[in-house]
């Protein structure tokens, strides 16, 4: 049985220390708002009074917060209090600047540390299905590997230090970019008589497959399970998938990679929720595109 510390019990930190609490072990944590605390503290976990208590003695540690500038702020005040041998896992999505920066910290002090962010969503976290893409050194990995495991089910080591957060910008391009032209399809198919079966039944079976057409469809009917029946309530909500275009553009400047559609597909979140979209689902775009006149 591993002792864990697990900062950060919001939507996504929550589940998932709870979900390790279920596999047996100890968890200690923390969270700023009291009332996040006290919903962990009913499922099991011991909490602490601040990040930095929660370390003391423990075999790994787990931090899982909104941004690049909250992972250093905390891994800076927690990794010099660490056990000495201890891993250290953030599967938070920051910027990979901020993920070097932090495996930086933990170097300096002899830890462990990899990057660790997930896909699969609030309720991959509380079925405890997650995908972890992992960036950090084969030991790093093995150590964190069991633990990771506890809370989803395909981990995968992608690289070095930062190679984690890569992956998941990466992925997560592919992924708004493509839901912006299934829209776009479906919105054209409107416009040309065709509907929205019809083209479901060829492009699903055709080379305009993706996931974003036969798992999230965003027009009602062709894939029941998908937010587009339901009002498109998040689902993955359209400011996270904007926060992650974002980083990929961050990502793109700095590593001086050309990514024209990448950065549009940036440009229409960007306007998509600051028309007061931020909370629907990153698939009700397609409600936006049906009466944008120019983007
Ligand atoms: P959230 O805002 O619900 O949770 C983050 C928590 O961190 C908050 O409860 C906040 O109080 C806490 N926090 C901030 N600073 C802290 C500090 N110094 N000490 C202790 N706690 C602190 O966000 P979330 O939805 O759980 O997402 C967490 C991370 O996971 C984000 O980076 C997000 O991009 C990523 N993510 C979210 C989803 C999703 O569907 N929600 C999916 C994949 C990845």
């Amino acid at each position: 049985m591993t002792r864990i510390a697990f900062i950060g019990l919001g939507n996504m930190g929550g589940p998932m220390a709870a979900n390790l609490v279920k596999a047996g072990h100890v968890v200690r944590g923390f969270d700023l708002v009291p009332a996040l605390r006290d919903e962990a503290r009913a499922a099991g976990v011991e909490i602490a009074a601040s990040g930095s208590e929660t370390v003391k003695d423990v075999d790994a540690i787990v931090t899982m917060l909104p941004a690049g500038k909250h992972v250093r702020a905390v891994w800076a005040e927690i990794v010099p209090r660490a056990k000495a041998g201890a891993v250290v896992i953030d599967s938070s999505t920051i910027d990979v600047e901020s993920a070097r920066a932090a495996h930086a910290v933990a170097a300096e002090h002899g830890l462990k540390s990899l990057d660790a962010p997930v896909s699969g969503g609030t309720g991959g976290a509380r079925a405890g299905t997650l995908t972890f893409m992992c960036g950090g050194s084969g030991e790093a990995f093995a150590a964190a590997k069991p633990i990771l495991e506890k809370m989803g089910k395909r981990i995968v080591h992608c690289g070095g230090d930062g190679a984690g957060q890569a992956a998941k910008i990466c992925n997560n391009m592919i992924l708004g970019a493509t839901m912006i032209v299934t829209c776009e399809a479906f919105v054209l198919a409107e416009k040309l008589g065709l509907s929205h079966q019809a083209l479901f039944d060829v492009a699903s079976t055709s080379s305009g497959q993706s996931w974003s057409l036969t798992t999230y469809c965003p027009v009602p009917g062709p894939v029941p399970g998908s937010p587009a029946n339901n009002s498109y309530k998040p689902g993955f909500a359209a400011a996270l998938m904007l926060k992650d275009l974002k980083l990929a553009q961050e990502a793109a400047q700095s590593a001086g990679a050309e990514t024209p559609i990448g950065a549009h597909a940036a440009e229409l979140y960007e306007k998509y929720n600051e028309a007061g979209n931020e909370g629907a689902d990153f698939s009700g775009i397609i409600q936006y595109l049906r009466t944008a006149k120019s983007n």
